[in-house]
């Protein structure tokens, strides 16, 4: 065991981690397969690379905080969900978890469809040569601007998510002269995160409209009945990083409930089934994802019964990917600054960025897991906080971390699994200059997001 370079520091053993851990990983210096992006490994001194670069140089070239992204293993991921589900379904990526134009161009070249839910959102989409055709636009107060814009290009579907959007949205396509593809969003009374789902959950949150109450009913007769509306099919979203399918079970058997009330009152069989997104990715070593090929045979196992029981032919069904794509392809780099020991309790690991470029873990408690990267070291397990510079005691990046204990201001650290919601959630606050987004493949670096400047806060601030 090497000497510790701050003796007066917590060892694990020494406190009652109160958090994730139980105990330090058995290797500090592995990079965990499974929430790291896939090119990244260590080269023959222990520095970390991605894409053949290593980490060191990827600092010294762009600066950290930066955000770099292994675009073959985006690339992989988007082929992986377009295979699982085949021609028969369509794959949708949601932008809000990460949208740039270079990301746009990937995402039309591997053949997936897109989610956008904003004015800004469509505006990358279409910047980038998405065809409207492929662009679903969501939200929940969709301004009359959002719309006309999105009708008047052509999306190739509208998410009703109110009664008076559904008004809106068809008299907006009638001043257009244009008949619109629109879904309905309901909820179903389902509730999925992580582990556990909730099958009564109430139905009391801003998306949708909700089926138990009949309200879901109601849209679709209302929007049957509009000419400029193209009524093709039910959405439903039913939470975020869901591990396992019998949450979807539930909402696929509730959502065909419906589709069949529909034919039986309307003699109309409604063609396609959105399922949304919410998959699961791996944090930390104890997330285990399931594969798009799986996900994919259970739900189309799930809806073909489903439609089978009701004696409705089996509608096309699309998913929306959000962080199942992109957030396992991105680590955040930091440099080490103050490294501060607190007798008895833990070690706290500030870096150069924090809520500011990754603020899921003040929102919402997430878990993210740590390491060294711009060497490897034999020193002892060192229960650590990583922590960012922002004026906030919650801000916080890696609750509980095992680090090793001779790390140092300078040292590179960096966080794995940070594609999804992190830049998309940046903010300036501290006026901070978010960090960039670099995409590498193959020996090459390249900005897609640049960083920000001074001069982009001065451009705002117009004195
Ligand atoms: C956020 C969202 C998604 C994507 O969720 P992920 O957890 O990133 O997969 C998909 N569909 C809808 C409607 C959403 O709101």
């Amino acid at each position: 065991m090497s000497r510790s370079a701050h003796p007066a520091g917590p060892r694990y053993a020494d406190v009652i981690p109160e958090g994730h851990y139980s105990a330090p990983p058995a290797d500090l210096n592995a990079l965990d397969r499974r929430v790291w992006a896939r090119t990244v490994g260590r080269d023959a001194d222990g520095v970390a690379t991605v894409g053949g670069l290593d980490v060191q140089r990827l600092a010294e070239e762009f600066g950290t905080p930066a955000y770099f992204l292994d675009e073959e293993d985006f690339r992989a991921r988007c082929r992986a969900w377009r295979e699982a589900f085949g021609d028969g379904a369509d794959v949708f990526y949601a932008g809000k978890a990460f949208l740039s134009r270079a990301v746009v161009r990937w995402l039309h070249e591997e053949g997936l469809n897109l989610d956008v839910c904003s004015g800004g959102e469509l505006a990358t989409a279409l910047a980038a040569g998405m065809p409207a055709e492929r662009i679903a636009l969501h939200g929940n107060n969709k301004s009359t601007e959002e719309i006309e814009r999105a009708v008047r290009e052509g999306v190739g579907r509208i998410v009703l998510d109110s009664f008076q959007e559904i008004v809106r949205v068809a008299h907006i396509a009638e001043k257009l002269g244009k008949r619109q593809r629109v879904q309905i969003r309901v909820t179903v009374g389902v509730e999925a995160h992580t582990h556990e789902f909730i099958a009564t959950a109430h139905e009391d949150q801003k998306f949708g409209l909700p089926l138990a109450a009949g309200q879901a009913a109601e849209a679709v007769s209302r929007a049957l009945r509009l000419e400029h509306l193209e009524l093709v099919g039910i959405h439903s979203h039913i939470g975020s990083q869901i591990f396992d399918t019998s949450g979807f079970e539930v909402a696929a058997h509730r959502v065909v409930g419906l589709l069949k009330q529909v034919r039986d009152e309307h003699g109309v069989e409604l063609p396609e089934i959105d399922l949304g997104g919410g998959l699961g990715i791996a944090y930390t070593a104890d997330d285990d994802p399931r594969e798009p090929h799986e996900i994919a045979k259970a739900l189309s196992e799930i809806v073909t019964r489903e439609c089978e029981g009701a004696g409705l032919a089996v509608p096309r069904i699309s998913v929306e990917p959000g962080r199942a794509i992109v957030g396992p392809t991105a680590f955040t780099l930091y440099e080490v600054g103050t490294v501060k020991p607190l007798q008895g309790l833990r070690t706290y690991v500030s870096v150069d960025g924090g809520m500011s470029d990754n603020i899921r873990t003040a929102l919402y408690d997430a878990e993210y897991s740590v390491a060294l990267v711009s060497r490897t070291s034999d020193a002892e397990p060192m229960l650590s906080r990583v922590v960012g510079k922002h004026c906030e005691s919650g801000d916080i990046v890696v609750r509980d971390a095992f680090l090793p204990a001779d790390l140092a201001p300078g040292d590179l650290i960096a966080v794995p699994a940070t594609g999804a919601y992190c830049r998309s959630m940046a903010s300036n606050y501290n006026h901070a200059l978010r960090p960039p987004v670099v995409a590498v493949k193959d020996g090459e670096a390249r900005v897609i997001v640049r960083r920000e400047t001074e001069e982009d806060l001065f451009r705002l601030d117009v004195g």
